[in-house]
């Protein structure tokens, strides 16, 4: 039965949603707080630089292939993906510099002269990140997860074997010796806003996915996904209100029956699929008495991951030392999470992530300069920590202060263009919880299972779909949360047909 469906929030995972219920022949609205689609995938444009303001690195593109296709249509006519070599450059303060690439054999001779005792480890952690990754990804990304029967194609056997009681940390510091692999590889938690010293052994799977499935950029920025998206959503019919902020999700006997706009007006449908956060739809959108306390309080409980504070730097000046992704490394990386996870203070000595997409396209900067996005892991907001400007050009200054004695020789002096991206800018934008940049962290060993599901179980005809929900953060979970909402609704309603 075709149904009108309402969606709250224009981000990667509503738009998603959009695009396959459109496809399925649904009459799809979406509403949108913001006067542009992309959420948290946005970019900002300024006298002549280009910065990308969220995420600067695409993984798993068969998830977004297959989205293309399932609307009838080909990904390849809409964006172009380029591999990225080296991944990723990493820098350490006594000088040791790593680019890492998927190509094994490029990666061993750098290993070969910084850790050459790690070598066999490398392709052996590798092995082990993908046998990971061939036990978890069926089961944990691609499954909706909603109920047992979902489970089913779990072998009871290998609950055992997908490492989720030691850590990241632990698991890493058995395979490798060298103090700058065991970083490289602890690093990789970070990518859904986890700490390494928390987050279970399993999380060690996006080794694999970077490593060996690759990372991508796309031709024009990573905005140009979402551009490809809305295009897709355009051609299938989708409405989308731009400036349009949704207060409330109107229920009748604990069923959605639509939205209340902050105009005060209403809209009728018969589905709604928040891409809201998780957590703000469940303490803001739905009124007080529709949810237990007790519910209430197991979903404001769920740990968000970390936020982070972004610069972008418009400088005249091309630094001959920075790659595409670069990784400056603080030196004690234990300290750092404990900074961001415990005693949630901005870490005295961060991790620095550099992306320069100017050495890839020179239209992103004048000739001669860069457009450096700089991003560091800081806490998710609590009163411990207040963002203003004053914060934001605090901390800025000492980041740019370290990267000079990186080697970015000039930096500050190369600056035409500064803007400043905080925690509390996630939230007051997007209404993330508490300004989290992927949703919520894998910190615990059930984290998997603790997500919110993409059905909500207290709401009749509500369903959930962004990195707050299951399977998780970033571009390709996501997505695969919008796919799994789609096919639960369609399952529930007996649809698609
Ligand atoms: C700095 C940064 C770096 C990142 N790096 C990477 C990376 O390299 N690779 C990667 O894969 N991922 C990365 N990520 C994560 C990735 O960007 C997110 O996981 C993803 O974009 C989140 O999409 P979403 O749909 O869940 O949510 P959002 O992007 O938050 O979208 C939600 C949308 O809903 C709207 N909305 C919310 N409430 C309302 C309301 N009441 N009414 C109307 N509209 C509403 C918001 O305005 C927003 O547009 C990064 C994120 C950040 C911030």
């Amino acid at each position: 039965m075709k149904r009108t469906i309402g969606i709250i929030g224009a981000g990667i995972g509503g738009l998603t949603a959009a695009a396959r219920l459109a496809s399925e022949g649904h009459s799809v609205k979406v509403w949108e707080r913001n006067d542009k689609a992309g959420g948290k995938m946005n970019e900002v444009v300024k006298d002549g630089y280009r910065f990308d303001t969220g995420p600067s690195l695409f993984t798993m593109p068969f998830i977004l292939e297959e989205l293309f296709e399932s609307c009838g249509r080909n990904l390849s006519d809409y964006l172009e993906l380029q591999p990225v070599d080296p991944l990723c450059r990493y820098n350490w303060q006594d000088g040791t510099v790593f680019d890492c690439s998927t190509d094994l054999q490029k990666t061993l001779g750098q290993i070969a002269k910084f850790a050459p005792e790690d070598a066999e480890a490398y392709v052996k952690f590798l092995g082990y990140s993908a046998d990971l990754y061939g036990k978890t990804a069926e089961t944990f990304i691609m499954n909706p997860l909603q109920t047992v029967m979902d489970l089913r194609n779990l072998k009871k056997s290998d609950i055992f074997k997908i490492d989720a009681f030691p850590t990241v940390s632990t698991r890493v510091d058995k395979y490798f010796k060298s103090p700058y692999l065991r970083q490289v590889f602890k690093r990789f938690a970070t990518y859904n806003g986890s700490s390494p010293y928390l987050a279970p052994a399993t999380i060690n799977v996006i080794a694999y996915v970077e490593l060996c499935l690759g990372g991508y950029y796309v031709k024009g920025g990573l905005y140009s996904i979402c551009r490809a998206l809305e295009k897709l959503c355009t051609e299938l019919g989708v409405e989308v209100s731009y400036n349009t902020d949704i207060k409330r999700i109107l229920t009748e006997k604990k069923s959605a029956t639509g939205v209340e706009l902050s105009d005060g007006t209403a809209a009728k449908a018969d589905i709604i699929f928040s891409n809201s956060d998780a957590t703000f739809t469940y303490t803001d959108l739905v009124d007080k008495k529709v949810l237990r306390k007790k519910q209430v309080s197991r979903i404001s409980n769920i740990e968000p991951s970390c936020s982070g504070f972004v610069m972008m730097l418009g400088t005249d000046k091309v630094f001959d030392n920075l790659k595409h992704h670069n990784i400056f490394f603080s030196r004690d990386y234990e300290n750092e999470f404990a900074e961001i996870f415990h005693r949630k203070m901005l870490p005295e000595d961060p991790t620095i992530y550099i992306a320069n997409t100017s050495a890839a396209e020179a239209g992103h900067a004048p000739e001669g300069g860069s457009n450096l996005f700089v991003l560091i892991n800081a806490p998710y907001l609590t009163e411990k920590l207040a963002w203003d400007e004053a914060r934001c050009k605090e901390y800025g200054d000492l980041i740019i202060h370290k990267l000079e004695n990186f080697g970015l020789k000039g930096l500050r002096e190369s600056i035409k263009v500064r803007e400043h991206i905080s925690p509390q800018d996630f939230y007051d934008r997007y209404r993330s919880n508490r300004g989290s940049i992927y949703g919520t962290s894998s910190n615990q060993q059930l984290s998997a299972f603790m997500r919110p599901r993409n059905k909500s179980p207290y709401i009749d005809n509500l369903y959930l779909v962004g990195g707050s929900t299951h399977p998780g953060g970033g571009i390709p979970l996501v997505m695969m949360s919008a796919r799994h909402a789609v096919t639960i609704f369609n399952r529930e309603n007996d649809n698609g047909e």
